[in-house]
C-alpha cells in the first residue's frame, strides 16, 4: 500500500494561502474597502462577499491597478464558493496582462491550488513553473514562501519528495514567519517520511510541533504528528504511537477537518484491530469512514472500510465482509487511480518541459546557426568592403605613383630638351625637332626657313660686364625673339652664344624679314638693367629648303654659312644663303662698350 496521505492539506493551504501575504493598496476609501476586504476574505466570508458587492457597485471610481486587484478578489470569491474553472479565468486573465508582478504572483498561486483541487495537476504544474521564474522579483518574503509552498504541497502530491523537501527547505532557509514556517516543516516531515530517511531526530520533530501549537496551528500541529506516529510505527514502536494519536484526537477532531480526524481514525482503526480490540476497531474504523465522506479519494476511506471488512470477517459476517470488501475495492481503486493521475499529470509536464526545452534547445541551435551565418556574410561584406576599400586605396597610390613618375618623366625630358638658362630648346631636341618637321614638310613639298644667328662681340661682353651680364643677355635675347617667333616655330640654342629658329611655311624673303625683325630687337635690348649701359647684336643667316634641300645638317650648315657672312660683312646682320652682299641688310658693326 502507497504510504503517501493523499494531499491532506491540499485544501488547507488553498484557504491558508490565501489568508497570507495582504495585498498593497492605495489610501483612498476604494483602495482601504479593497484591503479591509482582502483582508477579511477567509476570517469573514460573509463580510467579505458584502464589501466586494460594495466595491463591484464602485469600480468606476478605482484606478486600473485597483480594479486589478478587484478582479483578484473576484477570482479569489470564485475558487471560494467553488467555481474554480471561472476563477481559473478571472485569475489567468491577471496572470497574463496585469504589470503588478506580485498580482500575478497571486494570481498565479490561486489558479495552481485551483488547478490542484480540480485535480488538473498538468495545468498546475504548467502554472508553478511559471510563477517560480517570477520569484527573484517578489519582494514580499511571505507572499514568496507562499510561492514555495505551493511547489513543496504539489511536489509531494506527485510523489516527487525530493523536490517538495528541497522547496521546503528553501522556504526554511529564507526566516520564514511562524505559519510558513510550520507549513514548511510538516511538509519536510511529509517528505522525510515518504523518503523513508529522517535527518532530524525526535527531539527536533517535537519542538517543531510545538512551534505550531504555540502559534495557534493545531491542524499543522497535528497533521505532523500523524507523521511522527507513522514514523514510531515503521520503527515497531506502535504503543507510543497510538498513545500520541489518542492524546490529541480530541484536539483534532475539534479543528472539525474532516482529512486529519479521518486520518487520525484510520490509523487507530488499523492498529487496533491488530491488537485485537474488534470493538475499538470498529468505532475508529466508522468515524472514518464518516468523516471521508465528502472527501473524494480518500486513503483513510480505504484504510477505513478495509478495516471494517476484515472485522466481519473476522466476526464471520459474511454479507457485511461482501459489503465492505465492495467499498473497499472501490475506494481503493478510486484512490490509485488519483494517486496514478497526479504521478501521470507531473510526469506529462516533466515530459512536455523537457520536449519544450529540447525544442527550445534545437531553436537556439538554430538561431546559433542562422548567427553565424549572417556573422560570416556581414564579415564576408565586410572583408568584401575591405577588399574594394584596398583596391581602391591600391589603384589610387598607383594612379598617384603613376601620375608622380610621369610628372618626373616629363620634368626629366624637359631637363633634358631645354637649356636651362633660356628655357628654349637645347641643340639635340632642337635638331631633333627640325629633322621631324623637314620629314613632314619634304611629304608635303612644303618650304621651311631657317635663321641662324650669333651674338656679335659676345665675349668682350663677357669681358667688360662679367659673365653673369653675359647670361642676362642670352636670356634677354631669348625674350626678345620669343614674341616675334610664331608658335608653331621651333627655336633652339645650338650653340653658346648661337640661336637657331625653323618657321614652317616660309620663303627666303619672308624668313630674311622675320630675322630682321629679330635682329632689330636684339639690338634694341635695353641693358641699363644690367647696371651698364652697351648695345648687343647679332648676325644672321637664313636659308630655305628650297634652296638647302630638305636634310638638317646642309640646311643648319648653309644658314651658318650665311651667318659668317653676315659676320664677315661687319656683323649685326642679315644674310641670305646663296645671295652675294645686298644693300638692305647691311648694317653698321657694333661694338660694345660704352
Ligand atoms: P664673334 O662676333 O666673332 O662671334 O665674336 P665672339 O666674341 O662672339 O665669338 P667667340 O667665339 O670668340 O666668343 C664666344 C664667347 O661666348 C666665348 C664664351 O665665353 C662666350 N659664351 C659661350 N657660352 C656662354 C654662356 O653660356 N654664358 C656667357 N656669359 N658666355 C658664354
Ligand atoms: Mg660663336
Ligand atoms: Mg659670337
Amino acid at each position: 500500500m502507497r504510504a503517501g496521505r493523499d494531499g491532506v492539506f491540499f485544501r488547507l493551504v488553498f484557504i491558508g494561502l490565501c489568508l497570507l501575504s495582504p495585498l498593497a493598496l492605495g489610501s483612498t476609501d476604494f483602495g482601504k474597502q479593497l484591503e479591509q476586504a482582502d483582508g477579511l476574505r477567509s476570517a469573514d466570508p460573509k463580510k467579505f462577499e458584502q464589501l466586494l458587492q460594495e466595491l463591484d457597485a464602485n469600480a468606476a471610481n478605482a484606478t486600473a491597478d485597483q480594479l486589478e486587484q478587484l478582479r483578484y478578489l473576484q477570482a479569489y470569491r470564485l475558487a471560494y464558493s467553488g467555481q474554480y474553472n471561472l476563477a481559473i479565468q478571472k485569475a489567468s486573465a491577471i496572470f497574463e496582462q496585469s504589470r503588478n508582478v506580485a498580482l500575478r504572483y497571486r494570481a498565479g498561486l490561486l489558479m495552481i491550488n485551483s488547478y490542484a483541487v480540480t485535480r488538473d495537476f498538468g495545468a498546475g504544474f504548467a502554472y508553478l513553473d511559471k510563477i517560480l521564474l517570477l520569484q527573484d522579483k517578489i519582494v514580499d518574503r511571505k507572499l514568496r514562501h507562499d510561492g514555495l509552498l505551493v511547489a513543496t504541497v504539489l511536489y509531494n502530491q506527485v510523489g516527487q519528495y525530493e523536490l517538495g523537501k528541497h522547496y521546503a527547505e528553501q522556504i526554511l532557509a529564507d526566516n520564514p514567519e511562524p505559519r510558513s514556517r510550520c507549513f514548511a516543516n510538516n511538509m519536510l516531515l511529509e517528505a522525510y517520511f515518504n523518503l523513508k530517511s529522517w535527518p532530524v531526530d525526535d527531539s527536533e520533530i517535537d519542538s517543531m510541533i510545538n512551534s505550531c501549537s504555540e502559534h495557534g496551528e493545531i491542524l499543522l500541529a497535528n497533521g505532523s504528528r500523524a507523521f511522527l506516529a507513522r514514523k514510531w510505527l515503521g520503527e515497531g514502536d506502535a504503543g507510543k504511537a497510538v498513545g500520541l494519536l489518542e492524546k490529541y484526537l480530541q484536539e483534532t477532531e475539534a479543528t472539525g477537518y474532516p482529512r486529519l480526524i479521518s486520518e487520525f481514525h484510520s490509523f487507530l482503526a488499523e492498529y487496533k484491530l491488530q491488537s485485537g480490540n474488534l470493538a475499538e476497531a470498529e468505532r475508529h474504523a466508522n468515524i472514518a469512514v464518516k468523516q471521508s465522506a465528502s472527501i473524494p479519494f480518500s486513503k483513510s476511506l480505504v484504510v477505513g472500510e478495509k478495516t471494517l471488512y476484515e472485522i466481519a470477517v473476522r466476526r464471520g459476517d459474511a454479507s457485511s465482509a461482501l459489503a465492505h470488501y465492495k467499498k473497499y475495492a472501490e475506494a481503493d481503486k478510486a484512490y490509485l487511480t488519483d494517486v496514478k493521475a497526479r504521478e501521470l499529470a507531473y510526469q506529462l509536464v516533466k515530459h512536455e518541459t523537457l520536449q519544450k526545452n529540447q525544442t527550445i534547445a534545437l531553436l537556439n541551435k538554430k538561431n546559433q546557426v542562422l548567427q553565424l551565418e549572417q556573422m560570416v556574410a556581414k564579415q564576408k561584406a565586410h572583408y568584401g568592403a575591405l577588399l574594394v576599400i584596398l583596391l581602391a586605396a591600391l589603384l589610387a597610390i598607383i594612379i598617384l605613383w603613376a601620375y608622380r613618375t610621369k610628372r618626373m618623366q616629363m620634368a626629366f625630358r624637359r631637363l633634358a630638351e631645354t637649356d636651362t638658362l633660356t628655357g628654349i630648346s637645347n641643340r639635340d631636341h632642337f635638331t631633333k625637332n627640325v629633322e621631324q618637321a623637314l620629314g613632314e614638310a619634304a611629304k608635303k613639298s612644303e618650304q621651311l626657313g631657317l635663321i641662324m644667328f650669333d651674338l656679335d662681340n659676345f665675349k668682350s661682353i663677357n669681358d667688360r660686364y662679367g659673365h653673369s651680364a653675359g647670361d642676362w643677355v642670352l636670356k634677354k635675347v631669348t625674350e626678345a625673339i620669343r614674341p616675334v617667333c610664331r608658335k608653331q616655330d621651333c627655336i633652339g640654342r645650338i650653340g653658346g652664344e648661337e640661336f637657331a629658329i625653323l618657321l614652317r611655311s616660309s620663303d627666303l624673303e619672308s624668313a630674311a624679314s622675320m630675322a630682321e625683325r629679330f635682329r632689330e630687337h636684339i639690338a634694341n635690348i635695353n641693358t641699363a638693367e644690367t647696371g651698364n649701359t652697351f648695345t648687343a647684336t647679332a648676325s644672321f643667316g637664313v636659308t630655305t629648303t628650297l634652296i638647302s634641300g630638305y636634310t638638317f645638317d646642309t640646311l643648319l650648315s648653309q644658314a651658318d654659312q650665311a651667318l659668317y657672312q653676315s659676320k664677315r660683312e661687319g656683323r649685326n646682320r642679315v644674310s641670305r644663303y646663296g645671295e652675294q652682299k645686298s644693300g638692305a641688310n647691311i648694317h653698321q658693326e657694333v661694338t660694345p662698350g660704352p
